[in-house]
């Protein structure tokens, strides 16, 4: 089931989310919250984003160019950062319209929990790390434009008014 997502500045995104179980609810959401993502054409969504103070988030990176690769992640930990940080020009399904470029650790080492209960940890490279970044953020309360500068975010904000 489709499930609307929070535009900016809706205050439950700028809420620290809450760890998440592996109950049917969660099962239900993270179903949901691939379903949404597809519709509005995205590669990750985190929860607060529908609405929903739980640490989930889904990702695809791969759908829009090849196959569909669906990830879940319950609880997820950044576990280590590489000291090599690249500009990422980011859009967020909840300031639509709006591109901004965050400075994120080029590559990290994520742990989290999965569906069926298991715990997982991967290095992630590239798009997959930046997006993971991004939707942790999510789950933290912080926006992409939190991470800029007073002035750049008063630039951002005239052009959303
Ligand atoms: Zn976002």
């Amino acid at each position: 089931m489709r499930r609307d997502i929070l535009l900016w500045p809706d205050p439950r995104l700028s809420m620290v989310a809450e760890p998440a179980g592996t109950d049917e609810a969660t099962l239900a959401l993270a179903s949901d919250m691939l379903e949404t993502m597809y519709a509005a054409q995205g590669r990750g969504l985190a929860a607060p984003q529908v609405g929903v103070l739980a640490r989930v988030f889904v990702m695809d990176a791969s759908w829009k160019t090849g196959t569909a690769q669906p990830e879940t992640f319950l609880n997820p930990e950044i576990l280590w950062r590489s000291d090599a940080v690249v500009p990422s020009t980011e859009g967020c399904l909840s300031i639509p319209g709006l591109l901004l470029e965050v400075p994120r650790a080029a590559e990290i080492i994520l742990r989290w929990l999965m569906l069926d209960g298991t715990v997982a940890a991967q290095k992630l490279t590239g798009f997959r790390a930046i997006c993971a970044q991004h939707e942790i953020d999510h789950l933290n309360g912080i926006v992409t434009l939190d991470h800029l500068s007073p002035e750049a975010r008063a630039k951002a904000e005239a052009v959303l008014a």
